[in-house]
């Protein structure tokens, strides 16, 4: 049965006077691909960090798998089940494909390895570090030095970094971003293999991607949803036509 895992109700940020994101509402569903997208400064990195607890909401609520999470910090929400990869990279680079996605396994239990043994603890996280990294499809790479990688291999690290701490929602901004074709393009297949086991939103510029992933479509602009539903009809609504996509 799919469910519901993440729900934002009404939320705003506002800085100053600026409202950032403005009384937006969305839902992640096990299974599904919800694409964010709209102009740059429409609001859809604030979302993304919203919705991660790096930034708390002015207003509003977030809902993890039930559980309210407002205005938690982000580790806990990561424990609680929230994946997320960042527009501006987050690895080291000066060490290995293996050692960043071990280090992001890490994190997750240094909670639950007070209760293990430290060599159940250390199993556990080699496990979950090894299951992400042939996840994301970078065995072949374990052992390569992430800042001698091409762009779009790390950006597959990142997402194997994420998915080290078995997430069950995962907020990706702007995968494909700087890519070429053939980086897209496996990158695109890469989130169509993540998809059954997640709840996904993707923000992304790439309309090409964003029509062959999305199961949902939302149209930020000026920090307010201006369209939201199925991807055909959303492309179809006139008021998108004019505020984004017509040109
Ligand atoms: P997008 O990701 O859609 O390009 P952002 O969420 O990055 O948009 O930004 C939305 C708006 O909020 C922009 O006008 C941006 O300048 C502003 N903004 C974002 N972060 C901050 C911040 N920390 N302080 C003040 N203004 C911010
Ligand atoms: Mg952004």
């Amino acid at each position: 049965m799919n469910e519901v895992l993440l729900a934002a109700r009404n939320i705003t940020k506002r800085f100053g006077g600026l409202s950032a994101v403005s009384d937006v509402s969305l839902d992640l569903w096990q299974g599904a691909i919800h694409a964010v997208i709209g102009p740059n400064g429409a609001g859809k990195s604030t979302l993304t960090h919203l919705l991660s607890g790096d930034l708390a909401p002015t207003t509003g609520t977030v809902t993890l798998a039930g559980q309210d999470v407002t205005g938690w910090r982000p580790e806990r929400i990561s424990r609680a089940g929230l994946g997320r990869s960042y527009q501006k990279t987050n690895i080291f680079l000066p060490f290995t494909v293996w050692e960043n996605v071990r280090l992001a396994a890490q994190s997750r239990h240094q909670r639950a390895a007070r209760w293990l043994s430290r060599a159940g603890a250390f199993a556990d996280t080699n496990e979950r570090a090894a299951r992400a990294l042939e996840l994301a499809a970078l065995q072949h790479r374990r052992d390569a030095v992430a800042g001698t990688m091409s762009h779009g291999e790390q950006r597959q690290l990142e997402i194997a970094m994420s998915l080290a701490t078995a997430p069950r929602v995962l907020l990706l901004d702007e995968p494909l971003a700087g890519m070429g074709t053939s980086e897209a393009e496996r990158m695109v297949e890469l989130l169509l293999r993540l998809k059954a086991e997640h709840a996904m939103m993707l923000v992304e510029h790439d309309m090409d991607a964003v029509f062959a992933l999305a199961d949902r479509l939302t149209v930020m602009l000026n920090g307010q949803v201006i369209a939201s539903g199925e991807p055909a009809q959303v492309r179809a609504d006139p008021t998108v036509q004019t505020a984004y996509l017509g040109e």
